[in-house]
C-alpha cells in the first residue's frame, strides 16, 4: 500500500489551501442579537416605565431603570453566546472524521484536516470528506444522492493504472472512479486520493451544506411556551383591568398605567423560556462530561423517560477485544493457548486468516490474524493474490476470499455455523458434530466461526459462492471479554424500572451465555428468523417480556423499535452500521458508537457515544431523570416567587392601601435575583434514589396541577409574610416606606427560603446526595446585594426604604424564611405525591 502524504506535507498544504470545510453562515452579528433581546416584553415594559416617569418629571427614577436594561441584555447575549459555544464545541465532535494514510500509517483525523493528496481509506457507512479518485475498489458503492437527487447508490470502479483519469468528474452514474465529498459509502470499501476539497470540491461550488446538529423545539419548549403565553394573557388581562379601575376611581392615568406596568413585570415568566434553553445546554455539556455527545437537544429530555435501553451485545456490553480462545477440526476442541497447534487445526486457522480481510479492521479478524502470525509464521502467503472478495449478507452470513497462487485458485470462508454448513451442503453426522460443538463453545459465551475451502479450476468465478464446491473446514471460536461494569449498570436499570435489551447478530446460544453473565433475565430468545415470522400484533406482544434477540439483522432493528413504541415504551436503540441508521431515527433515543460507529450511524442518531460502553449510557440516562428533576424544581421556585411578588404589586391596587412596589424592586426581584438563583438548581446533585424509581411518564407535564398548586401555595405563604411585614412597618410608624422595606425583607428572606426548600421535595432542608457550592453562592449574593441596598442610602433613597433598624429588617426577613416551614413539616410527613 502506498505511503500517503507525510505529515508535514499535510500540514503544509493546510496552510496553504485551507482547511476541508464549507463556508459557514457567518455568526449572528452582535447587534442582531441586540436588537432580537431588545423586543422582549420585559425590556419593552422597562422601557415604558421609564418613559412614563419622564413624562412624570421623575427623572431619577426613569435613570434607574435603564441600568437594568443594561444588565438584561448583557446577561441575554452572554448566556446566548455561551449557549452557542457549548453547542458549537458539540457540533464539532460529531462531525466526521476521516480515516487517512500519512507516514505509511493509518490515522483518524478531522474532516477538516483533509487535504489534496491524502490517501483515504474508505469503508461502508463513512462520509466521504472530499473528492477523490479510487486507487482501489472493493464493491464500492457510494450514495450520491446529495448531490444528484438519485436514491439509488452508485457502483465505483478504481482507476485503471496509468490511465489520465477524466479532468472534469462529476457525481452520478455507474463505474466511475471518482468519489466525492459529503456522500456516502454504503457498501464495500476502497482506497481513494483526494483531489478536491472544501469549497473546490462539488458540493463545495453548489453551497450544499450537511445535516447540522439540530437545534429543534422539545417537548418541554413547546410546554413551556404555552404556559408562558397563558400566563402573558393573564396578566395583559389583569393589568389591563386594574389600569381600567384605577383610573376610574382615583381618576390618575399615568400613576394607573404606571401601577398596571409594574403589575405586568410582576407577572411575567420571561425567566422560564432562558430556565429551559440554559438547562438544556449546561445538559448536553453535563452529558458529554460521561462521554455522551448529544446532536439532538430533545434526546436529552428524553433520556430521564427512557424505559427500554435496546443495546447491541458486542463492543456495547462486551468489550469487542477478541481473542481467538479454541479452534476445532475433529475431536476436542484445541485451546488457543494449549501450546503447538495440530496441523489439522493450523489448516482451520488459516482458512479463518484467508477468509478475512487483508489488513483488517474488524477486532474479529485482528484476533485471527494475530494467532495466524504468532502460530503459522508469517510470509505464508507471499505472492498470493487477492483475486474476489464475496462480501456477507443478510442471506448468505459468511464471506469469502478468492486467492490467486502461483499454482492455483483457493477460495476461503468464514461465517456463521449455519451458513457455511449451507455452503458445504453438510448433512448427516457431519453436520450434527459441527453444530454440537458450535453449541457447546457457544454455550461457554464465545463467539463462534465456521470456516470452509474451496478449490477453483482456472475460468471465470460464479457471482454466487453458494456455486463454488465448499468443503468444511473446522470452527473458531472468540473470546470477547464483558465490559467492567455492566453486570452492575444492567442491575442499576433494574432498579430503575429500565428495562435492557440485548440485540445481536450473534448465535442464540452465544447470547444467552453473555446475557447470564452481565445479569439479564432469563427467557426466551427472540431470534431474527422468528421475528420474520411475527406480524406487528405478534411483534408488541412478543417484545414485552424478551430480554435478548439474537441473529437479528440490522434492518430488522426498526421493527423492534417499532413495536417496543407501539407497545408504549420510551426506546433508547444503539448502533453503528449503515443498516441500523433507520431504527436509530425511529427510537425516541438513537445511540451511534463514536468509536466503532459509522458517520451514517452518528449522523442518524441523537446521541453519540464516544467511547461505545453501555455504562456510559446509563450514566446519561441517569443525568437526563436528573436534570429533568432539577429543571422542574428551577420551574416551581421562579413560579412561586412570581406569586409575592405580583400579589404586592396587586393587593395594594385593589385595597387601596400606598404601594408597595414600584418597577425597581420588581426589576431587582425578578430580572436579576430570580434568573440567577434559578440556575442553583443547575447545579444540584441526583437524588439519592434517583435510579431506584420507576422512570417518568412519558405523557407526565412538567407543570401538571400538583406541581402548580405546590408553587402557588409556597409564593402564598411568603406574600403573606411580606404583607404582614408590610402591615407592621405601616402600623407602627405610620410611614408607608418603612412598611416598604420590611415587605421587601420579607421578600428577600423568603426568595432564600424558596431556594433552600426546593432543592429537593423529600429531603428536609434540600439536603440530597451532595453539596451544591452554587446554591450556597446565588442565595449569599442575593441576600449581601439585598443588604447592600439597605446599607447605601443612595439605593435605599431609589427604593424609597423608610428608616427601619436592622433588627427589624432581619425579623422580616425570617418571617419570610420561615414561612415555607410547613413545606418542610410535609417531607417530614413524607407523602408519597409530593416526590413524583
Ligand atoms: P453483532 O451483533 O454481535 O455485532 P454481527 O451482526 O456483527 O453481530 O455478526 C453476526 C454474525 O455474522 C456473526 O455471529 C458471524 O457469524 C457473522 N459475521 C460477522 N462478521 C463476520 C466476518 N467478518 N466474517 C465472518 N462472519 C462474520
Ligand atoms: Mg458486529
Amino acid at each position: 500500500m502506498p505511503g500517503g502524504l507525510s505529515e508535514e506535507e499535510a500540514a503544509a498544504r493546510l496552510r496553504e489551501e485551507g482547511p476541508n470545510e464549507l463556508p459557514r453562515d457567518r455568526p449572528r452579528r452582535f447587534l442582531a442579537s441586540v436588537w432580537d433581546v431588545v423586543k422582549e416584553p420585559m425590556i419593552l415594559l422597562l422601557l415604558a416605565a421609564a418613559a412614563i416617569y419622564l413624562v412624570l418629571g421623575d427623572l431619577t427614577e426613569a435613570l434607574m431603570l435603564l441600568p437594568a436594561v443594561l444588565v438584561i441584555v448583557a446577561i441575554e447575549i452572554a448566556q446566548e453566546r455561551k449557549t452557542e459555544r457549548a453547542l458549537g464545541s458539540l457540533r464539532e465532535l460529531t462531525s466526521p472524521r476521516a480515516l487517512v494514510v500519512r507516514d505509511g500509517e493509518r490515522r483518524r483525523v478531522a474532516g477538516r484536516e483533509v487535504v489534496r493528496g491524502d490517501l483515504l481509506v474508505l469503508s461502508e457507512g463513512d462520509r466521504v470528506p472530499a473528492d477523490a479518485l479510487l486507487l482501489d475498489s472493493r464493491h464500492l458503492e457510494a450514495d450520491e444522492s446529495l448531490l444528484t437527487g438519485e436514491s439509488a447508490p452508485v457502483r465505483k470502479l478504481a482507476a485503471a493504472a496509468g490511465a489520465p483519469a477524466r479532468v472534469d468528474p462529476r457525481p452520478g452514474g455507474d463505474d466511475s472512479p471518482f468519489v466525492f465529498g459529503g456522500t456516502v459509502v454504503v457498501r464495500g470499501h476502497g482506497l481513494a486520493e483526494v483531489r478536491a476539497t472544501g469549497p473546490r470540491s462539488a458540493i463545495g461550488r453548489i453551497g450544499a451544506s450537511l445535516a447540522e446538529l439540530d437545534a429543534g423545539r422539545t417537548p418541554l419548549q413547546v410546554e413551556v411556551t404555552r404556559v408562558v403565553k397563558a400566563f402573558a394573557a393573564a396578566a395583559l388581562l389583569v393589568c389591563g383591568t386594574v389600569v381600567a379601575l384605577h383610573v376610574a376611581v382615583r381618576g390618575d392615568l399615568l400613576q394607573g398605567l404606571l401601577a398596571g406596568v409594574a403589575l405586568a413585570m410582576s407577572m411575567l415568566p420571561e425567566e422560564f423560556p432562558v430556565i429551559l434553553t440554559v438547562f438544556i445546554a449546561l445538559g448536553a455539556w453535563r452529558i458529554s462530561r460521561s462521554r455522551v455527545l448529544t446532536r439532538r437537544l430533545p434526546a436529552i429530555e428524553a433520556l430521564g423517560a427512557a424505559t427500554v435501553l435496546c443495546v447491541d451485545k458486542t463492543g456495547t456490553l462486551t468489550e469487542n477485544r477478541m481473542r481467538v480462545a479454541a479452534l476445532w477440526e475433529s475431536g476436542a476442541p484445541h485451546g488457543a493457548g494449549d501450546g503447538p497447534l495440530p496441523e489439522t487445526v493450523r489448516e482451520v486457522l488459516e482458512l479463518a486468516v484467508l477468509a478475512s480481510q487483508r489488513d483488517p479492521f474488524d477486532p474479529m479478524e485482528q484476533a485471527i490474524h494475530a494467532l495466524g502470525a504468532s502460530a503459522l509464521g508469517g510470509a505464508r502467503h507471499a505472492g498470493w493474490e487477492l483475486v474476489r472478495e464475496y462480501p456477507l449478507t443478510r442471506e448468505l452470513l459468511a464471506m469469502a476470499n478468492v486467492w490467486r497462487t502461483p499454482e492455483r485458485v483457493q477460495v476461503a470462508a468464514k461465517g456463521a455455523l449455519e451458513a457455511i454448513v449451507a455452503l458445504c451442503r453438510l448433512e448427516g453426522d457431519a453436520a450434527a458434530a459441527a453444530t454440537a460443538r458450535a453449541t457447546e463453545l457457544g454455550a461457554a459465551g464465545l463467539r463462534v466461526l465456521a470456516v470452509a475451502r474451496a478449490e477453483h479450476a482456472a475460468g471465470g468465478l460464479p457471482e454466487d459462492p453458494r456455486a463454488l464446491p465448499f468443503v468444511f473446514g473446522g470452527l473458531v471460536a472468540l473470546e470477547d471479554p464483558v465490559r467492567r461494569g455492566v453486570p452492575e449498570a444492567v442491575a442499576e436499570c433494574a432498579g430503575a424500572g429500565v428495562r435492557v435489551v440485548m440485540v445481536t447478530g450473534d448465535a442464540p446460544g452465544t447470547a444467552r451465555a453473555i446475557a447470564r453473565r452481565v445479569g439479564l433475565p432469563d427467557g426466551r430468545i427472540c431470534t431474527g428468523a422468528e421475528l420474520d415470522t411475527l406480524d406487528d400484533d405478534a411483534l408488541r406482544e412478543r417484545v414485552r417480556g424478551t430480554a435478548v434477540f439474537a441473529r437479528v439483522a440490522p434492518e430488522q432493528k426498526l421493527r423492534l423499535v417499532q413495536a417496543l413504541r407501539a407497545a408504549g415504551e420510551v426506546v433508547a436503540m444503539t448502533g453503528d452500521g449503515v443498516n441500523d441508521a433507520p431504527a436509530l431515527k425511529a427510537a425516541h433515543i438513537g445511540v451511534a458508537m463514536g468509536g466503532r460507529g459509522t458517520d451514517v450511524a452518528r449522523e442518524a442518531a441523537a446521541l453519540v457515544v464516544t467511547d461505545d460502553d453501555f455504562t456510559s449510557i446509563v450514566a446519561a440516562v441517569r443525568l437526563g431523570r436528573r436534570i429533568y428533576a432539577n429543571l422542574r424544581r428551577a420551574m416551581a421556585y421562579a413560579l412561586a416567587v412570581h406569586v409575592p411578588v405580583a400579589g404586592l404589586a396587586l393587593l395594594p391596587l385593589l385595597l387601596g392601601w400606598p404601594l408597595v412596589l414600584f418597577p425597581v424592586h420588581i426589576v431587582f426581584i425578578e430580572v436579576i435575583v430570580d434568573p440567577a438563583c434559578s440556575i442553583a438548581f443547575e447545579a444540584e446533585p441526583a437524588e439519592r434514589d434517583l435510579m431506584r424509581r420507576p422512570p417518568r411518564s412519558p405523557s407526565a407535564r412538567l407543570f401538571d396541577a400538583r406541581f402548580v398548586t405546590v408553587a402557588l401555595l409556597q409564593g402564598a405563604s411568603v406574600l403573606a409574610a411580606a404583607v404582614l411585614a408590610f402591615r407592621a412597618g405601616l402600623h407602627h410608624t405610620g410611614a408607608d416606606d418603612a412598611g416598604r422595606a420590611l415587605a421587601f425583607a420579607a421578600l428577600v428572606g423568603g426568595n432564600v427560603g424558596l431556594i433552600l426548600v426546593n432543592r429537593s421535595w423529600d429531603r428536609v432542608l434540600g439536603v440530597r446526595a451532595g453539596p451544591n457550592l452554587a446554591a450556597w453562592i446565588v442565595t449569599g449574593g442575593a441576600t449581601l446585594l439585598a443588604a447592600l441596598v439597605f446599607a447605601w442610602p443612595w439605593l435605599r433613597q431609589a427604593f424609597r426604604f423608610g428608616p427601619a433598624s436592622w433588627h427589624d429588617l432581619a425579623l422580616a426577613a425570617g418571617a419570610g424564611l420561615v414561612s415555607l416551614a410547613w413545606f418542610e413539616g410535609l417531607k417530614l410527613l413524607g407523602p408519597r405525591w409530593l416526590r413524583r
